[in-house]
């Protein structure tokens, strides 16, 4: 097939472009690197099935190959660059979801939008399901993130009602593993650079907030069973095991045996306190669920970023 991915230099547009090329699909990676790197793709650059444009999707593309499937992964993530660009965040989820969309529908492609637990904002029911609408604060700092989403979904929803475009929405939960970068600023990476630096760990609030923490291999294989399956409602994709952060803080010490110390800093405006996908859908419907447990990924992580850590300080050191 050929598939055109934005944010495919990403952290999981990567491993979907990796997936891909394994079984001999062309890619078309469209990013601008804001986030991505080009060490996440750096692999991929000398095969014959992989193409880079160097865009912002928040800009018109205008493509020659056909293509079968248009994949919008490309948007600030982490709430650290979300909340430094939010006019840009907007402009992905929005402006990048419509050129998305327009490509989609001038190729007669499939569409496939990158979609996030974020948009059931500070969930007033736990576990999450799909059906529920949300708590969303729309002028809070998240906004720019959360109805970027939200608004993506519905143009989503426009084109399929007015141009009968075949489209897939997943909600993403929170996910981590390698290719994420040192400086993301989310809570996994953010505590293993900090306790494989030996430097705080920071705790934000009481710690006490939750998170359900899904491994990329397994957040991946969801993904590439949605394309296989004709439901066009959003799906939860996401592991349902359920951590206080304080709890993720002391397993990281413990993985790594860092002598780091714990420093707890203010809580973000509008932090979501608890955060749990129900997957009961996707399990049924795609005969999926997570097989990885948070402390075996974690430790596929940790090696990640050590040798990353190590190749900087390299790096440095020749520089
Ligand atoms: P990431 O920051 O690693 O990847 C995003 C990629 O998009 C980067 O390569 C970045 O350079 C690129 N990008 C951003 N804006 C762009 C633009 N305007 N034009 C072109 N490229 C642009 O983040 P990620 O965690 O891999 O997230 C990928 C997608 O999954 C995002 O849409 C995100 O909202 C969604 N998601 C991720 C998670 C998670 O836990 N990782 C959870 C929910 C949703
Ligand atoms: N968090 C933390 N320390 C950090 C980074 C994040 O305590 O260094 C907390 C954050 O306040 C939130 C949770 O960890 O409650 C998850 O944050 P993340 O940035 O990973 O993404 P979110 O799930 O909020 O989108």
């Amino acid at each position: 097939m050929n598939i055109l991915i934005t944010g495919g230099a990403g952290f999981i547009g990567s491993h979907l472009c990796k997936a891909f090329l394994q079984r001999g699909d062309y890619i078309i990676c469209v990013d601008n690197f804001i986030t991505g790197s080009k060490d996440n793709i750096k692999e991929f650059l000398n095969s014959q099935n992989f193409r880079l444009i160097e865009h912002d999707i928040s800009t018109p593309l205008y493509i020659n190959d056909s293509i079968d499937w248009v994949l919008h992964f490309a948007s600030l993530a982490s709430p650290k660059d979300y909340i430094t660009y939010p006019i840009k965040t907007l402009k992905s989820g929005l402006l990048g979801t419509h050129n998305c969309l327009g490509i989609a529908k001038a190729k007669n492609a499939k569409f496939f939008f990158a979609s996030t637990s974020e948009i059931y904002g500070d969930p007033l029911i736990h576990p999450q399901v799909e059906e529920y609408w949300g708590n969303v604060n729309s002028i809070g700092v998240r906004s720019c993130y959360d109805e970027s989403k939200r608004g993506g979904e519905a143009l989503v929803y426009a084109y399929n009602r007015q141009h009968s475009i075949d489209v897939r929405i997943v909600r993403i939960f929170n996910t981590y593993g390698p290719n994420m970068q040192i400086e993301d600023g989310r809570v996994v990476s953010n505590f293993i650079v900090q306790a494989l630096r030996g430097e705080d760990l920071t705790i934000y609030g009481r710690g006490n907030q939750t998170r359900s923490f899904c491994y990329v291999d397994d957040l991946v294989a969801g993904l590439l069973r949605i394309m296989e399956v004709n439901y066009k409602l959003p799906l939860n994709l996401g592991n349902p095991s359920e951590f206080m952060v304080s709890e993720l803080a002391k397993l990281v010490l413990k993985l790594t045996k860092s002598k780091s110390k714990i420093k707890f800093l203010p809580l973000p405006e509008d932090d979501p306190k608890k955060r749990k996908p129900d997957i009961t859908k996707a399990k049924k419907i795609l005969s999926w669920q997570p097989q990885i447990r948070l402390e075996e990924g974690l430790k596929k992580t940790i090696e990640y970023f050590r040798r990353k850590l190590e190749a900087d300080t390299r790096g440095s050191i020749r520089g």
